[in-house]
């Protein structure tokens, strides 16, 4: 017996495979004690820990038994030996599966890569066991393994390796470069100690190899600070970096990409678009970092002084962008802007950012401006009352004002109804219109408690009208769809109607048509249990969307507005006119009322009366105004 041979074995201690053990069980706790998302290659990982634990196991036990030196215990011992080997290959079988996993790799091409990683571990471990049994491999002399002749096990791993070495270099171009480093960079240090082991006889750390690449696996893959397909972290680490530069006073530049078509909740990134983003990270800017704040959203940080010619480079990957583009047709928002020091205090670019996207039109890029962070931090700071106005839930708050625009009845030749219309009056912003806070509202979940507020007040100066001896027939307050989704709504209306007592009828709500079948059931049950308090209904905005006929015939409502875009339609030439005449005959003849908005002049008026007009509303007759100043447009009893 060579006696170099002989030694290979001889200095196994077992704290090597205790720290394996350790290693892993401290693994599972962290992973039970923080939010992992339970992918399959999750399962992959959980069960390489369990062979590893188990690997561990089965070496410790093969040694002790080797140490009491009883040959009747050899056959177990040489059987516990294999065992031993099998378990280490079937773990490098796991994480040959567990690449074509997380690379998302085809099934096809995974099924091979599969299959060529059992076949290697069928043959090895086929081979191992043929030699045990045979002798051939490896015998125990005096307590001690001897492997005899060829070293199986460093030949299986050599191989294990090179197949795991040519497998990421097959998935290269589908995980972000820096997730392949780490893992190259383990790898290489688990081939180091396990040859440098041989190199001095030792074999304690072998299991311990097989740790440093599941270590990088829980640290890149599952406590997941990267996107690994995409090479983004995520939102909040987005806000740490901005934390971290405006603490070293570094200023940034940030180009945001939006992609409407995937910016909702279940959408992800198709996998050629994915790549075309991840190569858009790295190769125009130094030390850019891509966050991904949105589903189809990211936002790449550049630092300016690493990076001089920043602009001319943002020409660079805009022109680029747009070769893309023209491949992939998407819809796109581009925001690109410079750090500005107020809002890295607060830390709000994600804010920022979604605030002028919300008004961009689509496929265009977009410069932020000093006038862009005035009106974000305006926005901002309505949005906080809003919310206190939210949160008080003050039926009189006096930020929310009712105006009034008095709308003319044909029929009768007065102004006997009108449509409430709010406002906001906040001290650091002044009068505040619509357009600037209800679509803020309805998309913070605020839009209820002011149609509450509206309604309320509307219902009180009705009470007051009323008691006053004037005539109005009713008011009609906007409701957004939205609202409908709270199954208190009924509830909420009636309530606050009944406590001012007036009657339902004094009341119409006008909603806007939507296109989604869930919100049209919505809306034809709301519609029919108000309506059973006398609550008239209005179709707010005809004419500015696509229409669906044959859904607003099935809904109660009582009058059909006519928005301004079909009042100027009509002005612009005669078959314009017809077509908006005969629409309007048409539901006179299915007896709804048409009532024509935006009546600007005499003009508009003349053909509105010619058109099926029941009411007309407009800048012509009044301007909205200040609810209490309605009484001087209503007739009086008598
Ligand atoms: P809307 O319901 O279509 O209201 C009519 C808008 O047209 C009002 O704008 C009104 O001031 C304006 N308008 C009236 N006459 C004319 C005219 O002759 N020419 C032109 N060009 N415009 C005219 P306002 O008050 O700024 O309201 C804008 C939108 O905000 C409303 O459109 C409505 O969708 C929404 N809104 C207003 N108040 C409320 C509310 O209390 N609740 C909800 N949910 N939405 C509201
Ligand atoms: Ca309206
Ligand atoms: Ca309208």
């Amino acid at each position: 017996m060579n006696r170099a041979i002989q030694a290979s074995f001889d200095n196994y201690m077992a704290t090597g495979d205790i720290g394996v053990i350790a290693i892993c069980l401290v693994m599972v706790i962290l992973l039970m004690t923080s939010y992992v998302s339970r992918t399959r290659s999750f399962r992959i990982f959980m069960s390489i820990i369990g062979f590893l634990v188990g690997a561990s196991l089965v070496n410790i036990g093969c040694h002790s038994l080797l140490l009491k030196n009883d040959p009747a215990l050899y056959n177990l011992a040489y059987a516990m030996h294999v065992l031993y080997h099998a378990l280490l290959f079937i773990v490098f079988f796991l994480f040959a599966l567990y690449t074509t996993v997380v690379s998302g790799m085809e099934r096809r091409r995974a099924r091979s890569v599969a299959i060529a990683a059992a076949a290697l571990f069928v043959g090895i471990v086929g081979v191992d066991v043929f030699r045990a049994a045979t002798g051939a491999g490896f015998k125990i002399v005096e307590g001690r393994m001897v492997i005899c002749n060829v070293n199986l096990f460093t030949i299986g791993y050599v191989l294990y390796i090179l197949l795991l070495l040519v497998l990421l270099r097959r998935v290269q171009n589908l995980l972000y470069k820096r997730v392949l480093y780490g893992f190259y960079g383990t790898m290489a240090v688990s081939v180091l100690i396990r040859f440098g082991q041989l190199a001095v006889d030792q074999s304690s750390l072998t299991t311990m190899t097989f740790v440093f690449p599941v270590i990088a696996m829980l640290y890149i893959m599952h406590s997941n600070p990267y996107n690994v397909t995409l090479g983004s972290v995520d939102v909040r680490a987005m806000e740490d970096m901005v934390r971290n530069m405006y603490a070293r006073k570094v200023p940034f530049i940030y180009l945001s990409l939006l992609l409407p078509d995937y910016d909702s909740e279940g959408k992800e990134l198709p996998d050629e678009i994915r790549a075309s983003v991840r190569r858009f990270s790295g190769d125009y800017f130094r030390s850019g970092v891509l966050f991904q704040i949105g589903n189809g959203q990211v936002v790449l940080m550049v630092p300016t002084r690493r990076n001089p010619d920043y602009e001319a480079r943002i020409e660079k990957i805009l022109e680029s962008f747009q070769r893309q583009y023209r491949r992939f047709r998407l819809p796109y928002k581009i925001v690109i802007g410079e750090s500005v020091d107020e809002i890295s205090r607060k830390n709000e670019y994600a804010s920022l950012i979604r605030s002028i996207q919300r008004g961009l039109p689509e496929n265009t890029v977009y410069r932020v401006g000093p006038e862009d962070i005035a009106r974000f931090n305006r926005e901002e700071y309505i949005l906080s009352q809003l919310a206190d106005i939210y949160n008080r839930r003050d039926m009189n708050d006096p930020r929310v004002l009712a105006f009034c625009q008095p709308v003319f009845n044909l029929q009768t030749g007065r102004f006997d109804t009108a449509e409430a219309l709010m406002r906001l009056r906040l001290d650091e912003a002044g009068m505040v219109f619509p357009d600037q806070f209800i679509p803020l509202a309805e998309s913070h979940g605020y839009i209820h408690v002011l149609t509450e507020i509206i309604l309320h007040k509307t219902c009180k100066e009705i009470g007051r009208l009323t008691e006053e001896g004037y005539q109005i027939a009713r008011i009609s307050v906007n409701v957004s769809v939205l609202e409908l989704k709270d199954d208190d709504f009924c509830g909420d209306i009636n309530h606050i109607i009944q406590s001012n007592s007036i009657d339902g009828g004094k009341i119409a709500i006008e909603l806007t048509e939507s296109g989604s079948e869930a919100d049209f059931i919505l809306m034809k049950e709301k519609i029919e249990q108000l309506r059973g308090q006398g609550i008239q209904f209005y179709l707010d905005d005809f004419g500015t969307g696509y229409s669906n006929m044959e859904r607003i015939m099935e809904l109660p409502f009582d009058i059909i507005k006519f928005d301004r875009s079909l009042v100027i339609a009509s002005g612009v030439g005669e078959r314009s006119e017809r077509i908006v005449e005969n629409l309007a005959h048409m539901f006179r003849d299915m007896e709804y009322s048409v009532l024509y908005e935006g009546v600007e002049d005499e003009g508009d008026e003349a053909r509105c009366r010619g058109m099926s007009a029941s009411y007309l509303q407009g800048y012509k007759y009044s301007r909205p105004v200040p609810i209490e100043r309605l009484r001087n447009f209503l007739p009086k009893a008598g």
